[in-house]
């Protein structure tokens, strides 16, 4: 019997009722299995623990980390505090500190949901987006002079390395082989930005030459905006630098049919730090403390989590668990139209997942 020690960090706003829900269906999974236990150690990190003590998670945070298999984390923002504290001080903290440098967001329109497109079902709609998570237009480098004055200048440097621009397309390039079409799209910007996009397109060539079978093409980021509306069976595994893939990953989430369902994992795919996985969504202030929220983006990134550990038959009942309860417009929430609450949803899993076992 295997032990996992799992960090859980709800963070902000509604991240306080999803992650307790998700932390709920790994405890389900434990209870009926033979092969694994979850020690998990919650740490009440965020807009609170700022108030309390001036910073969103202690100095040392990230070292009582070091020694989790995973992490699965809420949201980190609060309409009191300013959005780069919340961000900056918490969730690309840890993302940053544990190198965490795929984002990873699996997109797919799930049976009974209303997808915006009305031409997409299941089979026609079903990607992962690789995002570069470390460096890039959000490296955090730049600054402001002359503030206020005519002449006040003001800087966003996008850094790319080669060795990071190599290491986001060999992970993308090897997530694309184990998928069964086999195929990625690599989207730069290289006709405007002329300089590292370019240098993407030739390090996508020499790094696709490991892949063989792998059949892969260019995009421009404008471009694949529209083919992911107009043509989206073209596409399957994405990568793209941590700007484009930021925009391109709300598109394809709100093509799903609700920010409230998509899951992403944030992995050092060289697994010398503990990966993170985390529902898209943020803190949604507007309906926290009322029992709302759709878990299903937590659920969804609890099926990552355990992929992510090797446990792919518990993920593989996970996410029967979650098209169970999607198939069924009397359990969605209120995001997709419906009228059921948190629990209802939560438990409506773990009962399948009960009977299943
Ligand atoms: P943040 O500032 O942390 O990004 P936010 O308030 O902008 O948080 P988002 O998560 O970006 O919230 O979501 C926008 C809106 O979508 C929310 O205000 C909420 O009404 C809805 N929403 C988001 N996630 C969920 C969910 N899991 N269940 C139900 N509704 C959701
Ligand atoms: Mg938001």
């Amino acid at each position: 019997m295997k032990t996992y020690a799992i960090a859980t960090i709800p963070g902000d706003g509604i991240g306080k009722e999803v992650i307790p829900a998700g932390q709920q269906v790994l405890e389900q999974l434990a209870a009926t299995s033979d092969r694994f236990r979850f020690d998990f150690e919650n740490f009440d990190w965020g807009g609170d623990y700022y108030r309390a003590h001036g910073v969103m998670m202690p100095a040392d945070g990230l070292d009582a980390l070091l020694d989790k298999d995973a992490i699965l984390f809420g949201s980190a923002g609060d309409p009191d505090i300013p959005d780069h504290i919340t961000l900056w001080g918490l969730r690309l903290k840890i993302c940053q500190g544990l190198d965490q440098y795929a984002n990873v967001r699996p997109t797919r329109v799930l049976p009974g949901i209303d997808a915006p497109l009305k031409r997409c079902g299941p089979k026609d709609l079903d990607w992962v987006i690789v995002r570069e998570n470390s460096e890039g237009e959000y490296s955090g480098v730049g600054g402001r002079v002359h503030q206020g004055h005519p002449i006040e200048t003001a800087t966003d440097v996008s850094i790319m390395t080669r060795a990071g621009v190599e290491r986001i397309l060999r992970h993308a390039f090897r997530l694309a082989a184990s998928r069964p079409r086999k195929q990625l799209t690599v989207i730069t910007k290289s006709n405007a930005q002329r300089h590292a996009m370019v240098m993407w397109d030739e390090i996508a060539a020499e790094v696709a030459r490991e892949f063989p079978d792998v059949r892969w093409d260019k995009e421009l980021v404008d471009a694949a905006t529209a083919r992911m509306v107009n043509r989206p069976a073209t596409l399957d595994t994405i990568v793209a630098t941590n700007l484009h893939a930021d925009i391109l990953s709300d598109l394809a989430a709100a093509l799903a049919g609700s920010l409230g369902i998509a899951p992403t994992g944030n992995i050092d795919p060289e697994r010398r730090y503990p990966s993170m996985f985390e529902p898209i969504h943020g803190s949604a202030f507007d309906i926290m403390g009322k029992g709302l929220a759709n878990p299903i983006g937590t659920f969804w990134s609890v099926v990552m989590l355990l992929e992510h550990l090797g446990e792919d038959e518990a993920a593989a009942r996970v996410m029967q668990a979650i098209e169970h309860v999607t198939a069924n417009p009397a359990l969605h929430t209120r995001d997709l139209g419906g009228q059921a609450g948190t629990a209802t949803v939560t438990q409506a899993v773990c009962d399948y997942l009960a009977q299943t076992a």
